[in-house]
């Protein structure tokens, strides 16, 4: 589920986070100075599943939407105490494993081209979804660098990604959106200034 490319957008959608829970928080932002929210109806979150490539079985019900919602509300309160290397916060550890009983892997065996590959077989007993977001949250947990988790460098967006390059220079959540728009800001101060 994890993207190495970090910064795209997927049928409108800013799918820039660099792993599926944090394209769930982006999924609210400031857009312009407004907050808009792109998984707000039940219809819009089916868009985001199927963007997002989750592989549920089905498109999500309004059980499972309300699930994403509640779960984005707690990774958007930990992502700054992550950010800093504090430890996974409590009410979190407890929704995300909430979610992650709804998930059962079992792995099979499976040939193609004549190639022998271990694959998790998904089943599902609560929002499937969520339960997908959960599980690259938690792994996220146990792997993350804090340093590389932050916040968009724009003052004025609230994304926020983890930063997979190599130097970990990444500023902003899309060059396309607030890395534009402050070199625009920039050379017209530069200009300004003259
Ligand atoms: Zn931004």
């Amino acid at each position: 589920m994890a993207q190495d490319a970090g910064s795209e957008w997927r049928d409108g959608l800013p799918f820039f986070g660099g792993s599926a829970w944090l394209d769930l928080v982006n999924t609210t932002a400031v857009v312009d100075g407004a907050p808009v929210d792109f998984i707000a109806g039940l219809d819009d979150f089916r868009r985001w599943v199927k963007a997002a490539a989750l592989p549920v079985p089905s498109p999500p019900d309004e059980a499972d939407h309300q699930a994403a919602l509640a779960l984005r509300q707690r990774l958007r309160e930990a992502a700054p105490s992550l950010s800093a290397g504090g430890a996974p916060p409590a009410p979190l550890v407890e929704t995300l494993n909430g979610a992650l009983a709804g998930l059962s892997a079992s792995p099979r065996l499976e040939v193609r081209d004549g190639a022998a590959a271990l694959r998790d077989r998904l089943a599902f007993s609560g929002p499937p979804a969520t339960a997908l977001v959960a599980e690259d949250a938690a792994r996220f947990l146990c792997e993350y660098e804090p340093a590389r988790l932050r916040g968009c460098a724009s003052p004025t967006c609230t994304m926020v990604f983890y930063d997979r390059g190599r130097n970990n220079t990444r500023r902003w959540c899309s060059m396309s959106i607030c890395g534009n728009r402050e070199k625009v800001a920039a050379y017209r101060a530069r200009k300004a200034g003259r």
